[in-house]
């Protein structure tokens, strides 16, 4: 089953549904769009017994993703560990208690790899040849090294004037 029927978006505020595509904002009320899942019919084909038999990183979950047709991941992006940190949990009270380690978040380690890992799908899904986002620093940079592995054929990064100096 395509993505296309499993998801539109929706504005937060006014609640227009703007279908499958590439707009982030309601040009009604200019509130934000979110996703909106058909939950019903996820169920069906999203199960948890076929994740777990997929690799480990964020294409696991490629049925609730923007990606096209066809898609296969470009590489193992997420698929971070959680980490028990069984001290604290008792120092709060609580049963289980578990970090997210994405400082080994490939290929980058950025937990920022995750967000252009999917605007880059999302990107070849609309056929755009172009790509660009706003950034200080590593945002930038993730989407630098993601675009030229995906072949992007141009980039733009605009950094603020009043920004720190670059990030390694
Ligand atoms: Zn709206």
């Amino acid at each position: 089953m395509s993505t296309n029927r499993l998801y539109e978006l929706r504005c937060r505020e006014c609640g227009k549904t703007w279908g499958n595509v590439p707009r982030s904002f309601c040009e009604d009320c200019f509130s934000p769009l979110e996703v909106a899942y058909d939950y019903d019919s996820l169920k069906k084909i999203a199960r948890r017994e076929n994740l777990a038999r997929r690799d480990f990183n964020m294409w696991r979950y490629s049925e609730l993703l923007p990606l096209p047709e066809n898609f296969t991941g470009p590489n193992a992006v997420g698929g971070t560990p959680l980490v028990s940190s069984r001290k604290l949990a008792a120092k709060w009270g609580l049963k289980n208690l578990y970090f997210k380690n994405d400082a080994v978040c490939f290929p980058s380690l950025s937990f920022k790899d995750r967000v252009v890992a999917t605007a880059l799908s999302a990107a070849r899904r609309f056929s755009f040849t172009t790509v660009g986002c706003s950034s200080t620093g590593n945002l930038g940079q993730r989407r630098r090294r993601a675009s030229r592995a995906a072949r992007f054929r141009r980039l733009r990064i605009h950094s603020p004037r009043t920004s720190s100096p670059p990030k390694c």
